[in-house]
């Protein structure tokens, strides 16, 4: 499949059973029966267009200054034309006064850069929901990042079962599988995978209940069984087993039946692999205060945030990821989040910038942010931001070119230098100035020179694979 209009990836992604297709993707060799699972606007190819439509009603800050300037730049020719009749009673010079100020180059200065920015991002798999958040981004300092999916790459597998209540480990582990049954969350997908992996038969949970930044709680076969991190029992890290595991980096995950704890899960999950290098490259951008936030416990997170030379806060439920932004905010900060959960939808939505991991990710997430990404893949992030930079950088001159021409075209005008046909001709001259300078918009800024991270194709679909297809990280555990 061609998914190139959707994810910019214009490498070819391979599909087959299972695998999940976006609309206006195209089918390069053979034949495919598809289901549909979402029409119009429910498909990725919909929220496209609605974000897109949604771009358009958010103006940037600069534009409000350029309808500002427009306010008074009326008034202020039709001074200059009255004082040239008035002086002159030259009434070709006060035409040409007329015809040379009107120009809507003022009101086309940041639309026209924006517009061709968010259509050149948007062709490299980056959606930007409006001109505003090129704004922010182009000055923002500090980036907080989730880790779950985002720097790790949210396809954890279960590398341990420990039962610690004397059942055995397949019931643990179907008991576990049959409380996530419905979690979109990327550790419930490893407990239900490991328990296919081992063919168990999940039971039916009643009452399932998502508590995010927690876990999952549900009936199964009339107990209540819990799956969540290690905060749930408060004397889970009593067990020697227990602490060892922790001490590895891995996540653990604290299965309770009836409110008591009947055993942990272990998973552990694969760094994306070409973060550092983005980070690197995001410093020197001029973020260069950079976070690790997390739901996870402290040990996993001090094990990643180290890998990553950067500061962390673990233990965090969504409320306190807000709280985080905030603060910052507070202080003076312009902050980005990068984030893909439903657990960071709320900061996303906070931050100065909130941006989505991958189009793959949770609908929430993609909904609260301001910039999606359709592809997981962490170059687009300081790539995002150099486009904002450069955004920036276009609307400025464009204004300032408009604003100086103008002078110059008015003086000439009002002392009659400037001839009534010379002055209707010279009138679009900026308009041509503002598209060519927009235009540069248009071509890719040259992204940065990234060590080969992932050759295979189309990393936003891995998602979508048939589970045999994806086999990165740490052999599944054995029962
Ligand atoms: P992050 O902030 O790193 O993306 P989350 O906030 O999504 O992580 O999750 C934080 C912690 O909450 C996880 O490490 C896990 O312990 C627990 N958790 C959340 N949802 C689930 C779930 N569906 N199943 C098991 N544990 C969960
Ligand atoms: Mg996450």
């Amino acid at each position: 499949m061609d998914q190139a209009a959707i994810t910019g990836e214009s490498m070819p992604v391979e599909a087959g059973p299972g695998t999940r297709v976006y609309a206006a993707s195209f089918a390069r060799l053979g034949s495919l029966r598809v289901q549909v699972t979402g029409v119009g606007a429910e498909s990725t190819f919909g929220r496209v267009i609605a974000l897109v439509e949604q771009a358009e009603t958010h103006r940037a800050p600069v534009q409000r200054i350029a309808d500002r300037f427009s306010a008074w730049y009326l008034p202020v020719v039709l001074a200059v034309a009255a004082l040239t009749f008035g002086l002159s009673g030259n009434v070709l010079a006060t035409a040409a006064v007329l015809v040379v100020a009107c120009s809507c180059s003022f009101a086309m200065a940041t639309p026209v850069a924006v517009l061709a920015s968010v259509g050149a991002a948007a062709q490299q798999g980056v959606l930007i929901k409006g001109g505003r958040y090129l704004e922010t981004l182009a000055k923002a300092d500090v980036l907080l990042i989730d880790k779950t999916g985002t720097v790790t790459l949210g396809r954890p597998q279960i590398t341990d079962v420990i039962p610690l209540d004397g059942r055995s480990e397949v019931d643990l582990l179907t008991l576990a599988a049959s409380a996530e049954r419905y979690s979109e969350h990327p550790l419930a997908e490893a407990v239900r995978t490991a328990a296919a992996a081992h063919g168990l038969a999940l039971g039916e949970p009643a009452g399932f209940q998502a508590l995010p930044g927690l876990g999952v709680r549900a009936t199964v076969d009339g107990t209540t069984v819990a799956v969540g991190g290690l905060s749930l029992v408060p004397d889970a890290e009593a067990h020697p087993q227990v602490r060892a595991l922790a001490g590895l980096g891995k996540t653990l995950l604290a299965v309770t039946v009836d409110d008591r704890l009947a055993g942990v899960l272990a998973a552990s999950d694969t760094l994306r692999p070409e973060i550092p290098a983005a980070l690197a490259e995001l410093k020197k951008l001029g973020l260069t205060r950079i976070e690790l936030l997390t739901g996870d416990h402290q040990g996993t997170a001090a094990t990643l945030a180290a890998e990553l030379g950067i500061p962390f806060r673990a233990d965090l439920l969504p409320q306190d990821k807000i709280a985080i932004v905030g603060e910052y905010q507070a202080a003076g900060h312009t902050v980005v989040m990068v984030g893909d959960g439903v657990n960071d939808a709320p900061a996303l939505a906070q931050a100065d910038v909130g941006i989505a991991m991958g189009a793959a990710g949770s609908d929430i997430a993609i909904e609260a942010a301001h910039i999606a990404l359709m592809r997981e893949d962490w170059t687009l992030v300081p790539q995002s931001v150099r486009i904002a930079r450069r955004t920036a950088r276009a609307i400025r001159i464009n204004i300032g070119f408009t604003a100086g021409y103008n002078a110059v075209g008015l003086s000439a005008a009002a002392f009659g230098i400037l001839p009534m046909m010379l002055a209707a001709a010279a009138q679009s001259l900026p308009d041509l100035g503002i598209l060519a300078n927009s235009a540069r918009l248009l071509r890719h800024p040259t992204p940065g020179r990234y060590p080969a991270a992932d050759t295979e194709p189309g990393k936003a679909a891995d998602e979508n694979r048939p589970a045999a297809a994806r086999q990165p990280g740490p052999p599944v555990a054995r029962l």
